[in-house]
């Protein structure tokens, strides 16, 4: 089973990716938690890459590109494994981010390519669930005194990041579970384990 956790800056997905491992762990499950970019070797330096602010201005496809590698690394060599070994893989962002951050907020790519270079990144691998946290970004941002490359950016580019979020959920609402970012964290953490819990018994 493969579950993503989706949102902007300071939603609470590594919080919740982290209750959401505990809980199913203490059920006895095996249970892969994982996060991109950066939890590969290869992903570690394009995280570096793409998070630094002494990077500056990338060009959008090269920005792309990297997340892309970072995606394609992370799938073939920590995902698949995970899961042809029969753990639950939780994963703190995915291709959704990549629709969000690099289409959306960049708002200058395509964003059919965009879905394909990241299909394509991923071998088409799509989670069972993805669960968004959503929340303002004026919220979100605001948890933050140090800013990466891409927290520094704009309001308006984090509000298209938030909508693209909304869309992708909406469009596919059997995939996806939207609760509030806002909602105390033990009501949020049991909520996604519901969801989550007919989709282990398959
Ligand atoms: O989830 P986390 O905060 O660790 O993400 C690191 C940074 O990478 C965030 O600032 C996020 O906005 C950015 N990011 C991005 N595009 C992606 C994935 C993450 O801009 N596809």
């Amino acid at each position: 089973v493969f579950v993503c956790l989706e949102g902007g800056e300071g939603s609470g997905k590594s919080t919740q990716s982290r209750l959401l491992r505990d809980a199913l762990v203490a059920q006895g499950y095996d249970v892969r938690l994982t996060f991109e970019p950066g939890d590969t070797v290869v992903g570690k330096e394009v995280r570096r890459i793409v998070l630094s602010p002494e990077t500056g201005d990338l060009d959008d496809r090269t920005e792309a590109l990297l997340y892309a590698a970072d995606k394609a690394e992370h799938v073939a060599t920590v995902v698949l494994p995970a899961l042809a070994r029969g753990e639950v893989v939780i994963t703190d962002r995915y291709v959704d981010s990549a629709l969000a951050y690099q289409g959306a907020g960049r708002d200058s790519l395509d964003l059919a390519e965009l879905e394909q270079v990241a299909r394509w990144a991923t071998g088409d691998l799509r989670p069972h669930l993805t669960v968004v946290l959503d929340l303002e970004p004026e919220a979100g941002l605001g948890r933050f005194s140090e800013r990466d490359r891409i927290e520094g950016e704009s309001l308006q580019f984090h509000q298209r990041v938030r909508q693209a979020f909304l869309d992708l959920a909406a469009a596919n609402p059997d995939h996806y579970l939207v609760l509030d970012a806002r909602a105390p964290v033990d009501e949020i953490a049991t909520a996604i384990r519901e969801r989550v819990a007919p989709l282990l018994v398959q």
